[in-house]
């Protein structure tokens, strides 16, 4: 399916992705971050285990040290696709849209040379017009490479006390810390819901 580009006057409430049947939200896997999971499990009111993946670390620097292995976060996925995506033949929908992850609200832009630019993805069938989406990407991409300095810290400083403790034990410190800077209550990590 192909859809047309975006009219110079459209509005912001005519999304193209509700309609787009490709295969965005099935490709990728969705790496997530502190601040990600903390919106997930808080918006879902659910434990980050019922919807979280561990997925080896290729960056032995980066990755996190766990009783399980050095591994990355990400979003499970169920039938090929991420597990909050509801397809039918009419629908295409992100379930968590308002607290999807922040890679997936960044998805298909990218700051270049200090400009909003659409990747160079041919996944994408939408010919974005960028300057529409410039102020609010652009305080979103700043936003979200923050948070992800703020994981990387994190991961790191977890990796120096070269504990290997099981995940539920990372998680909980990743989300305490993440509460602490919203100085809200801690969520639980390994409730039944
Ligand atoms: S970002 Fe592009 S590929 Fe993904 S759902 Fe929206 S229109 Fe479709
Ligand atoms: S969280 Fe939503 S936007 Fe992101 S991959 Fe899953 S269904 Fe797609």
């Amino acid at each position: 399916m192909t859809l047309k580009a975006i009219p110079e006057d459209s509005k912001m409430g005519e999304f193209p992705c509700n309609t787009c049947h490709t295969n965005c939200c099935k490709e990728y896997v969705i790496f997530v971050n502190a601040h990600d999971v903390y919106r997930l499990s808080v918006g879902l009111g659910m434990s980050p285990q019922k919807f979280l993946d561990i997925i080896g670390a290729k960056d032995y620097d980066l990755g996190i040290k766990i009783q399980e292995g050095l591994v990355d976060l990400a979003l499970k996925q169920k039938d090929g696709a991420c597990m909050f995506l509801e397809e039918s033949k009419y629908v295409f929908r992100c379930t968590v849209n308002d607290i999807k992850p922040s890679v997936c609200k960044s998805y298909p832009f990218q700051m270049e040379d200090g400009k909003l630019i659409q990747m160079d993805s041919k996944m994408c069938p939408v010919e974005w017009n960028t300057g529409e989406f410039e102020a609010m990407m652009r305080a979103h991409l700043k936003k979200d490479e923050d948070e992800w300095v703020f994981y990387d810290k994190l991961v790191a400083e977890w990796n120096g006390t070269d504990s290997k403790k099981p995940l539920a034990e990372f998680l909980k410190f990743m989300l305490d810390r993440v509460a602490q800077e919203f100085s809200e209550p801690s969520i639980p990590t390994n409730n039944k819901k």
